[in-house]
């Protein structure tokens, strides 16, 4: 099914939307099922699980950390990842900032938007957002793409479009700011449920995981 699902996403989606397959908790066989069928980008949401497909996929796919990064855990993302699109902090900026400055790499980043501002939750709230994207700008081993949101679970995707839109609000209003080493170009915003809203709102990144792989073990369906 894996290869049937993938084909129907890719036929459907809009020209210049980017698929991100996520594979959390998915075997390496099933990812590399998708990636066969022409997923190219794989979304983790765990270095320990990313590295374990990465053994067996490798470089045949492109590879986001979409899960929040942990400080101990940077040196490890930087080897393995194309893209970090859970940076929140100016903490865990520096820090990858750090590890990419010792092995020669500049890592793309996207800053996650706690847009349903939630205190639990990963993801800067909106109002810090710009603030925050100027001190990180000023860290040279690292390149803003854009920005990321989950915003909050809803039963009805509906519910998820205000969180979108406030999100692309500040992608319009950083993009024209012109800071050193942002190029913002990525909006990665849009999940199963909730992603052709997501698109109607300006998402040119989606993150799928149920409709590729299919219901994850003790999700609700
Ligand atoms: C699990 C997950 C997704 C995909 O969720 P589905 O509902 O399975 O499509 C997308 N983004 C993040 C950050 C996730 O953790």
């Amino acid at each position: 099914m894996i290869k049937e699902n993938v084909e129907k996403i890719l036929c459907e989606l809009p020209e210049g939307v980017t698929l991100v397959g996520a594979a959390k908790t998915r075997t390496a066989a099933e990812i590399q099922e998708a990636v066969d069928a022409g997923v190219k980008i794989i979304g983790e949401n765990y270095v320990q699980e990313a590295e374990r497909a990465f053994k067996v996929i490798g470089r045949r796919a492109k590879w986001h950390l979409i899960g929040p990064l942990q400080r101990n855990k940077a040196k490890k993302a930087v080897e393995i990842f194309d893209m970090i699109e859970t940076v929140d902090s100016v903490r865990i900026a520096r820090e990858i900032d750090k590890r990419c400055r010792v092995i020669g790499k500049i890592m793309p980043v996207l800053i996650e938007i706690n847009s349903g501002r939630e205190e639990q939750k990963a993801g800067i709230f909106p109002e810090d957002a710009l603030e925050l994207i100027r001190e990180i700008s000023g860290l040279s081993n690292i390149k803003i793409m854009g920005l990321m949101t989950m915003g909050p679970r809803f039963g009805n995707p509906e519910d998820s479009r205000p969180y979108f839109v406030e999100t692309r609000k500040i992608f319009e209003k950083i993009k024209p700011l012109n800071l050193p080493n942002v190029k913002v170009q990525y909006l990665s915003m849009g999940m199963t449920n909730s992603y052709k809203i997501a698109i109607e709102e300006g998402a040119n990144m989606v993150r799928i995981g149920t409709l590729i792989f299919g219901p994850r073990e003790g999700d609700q369906i």
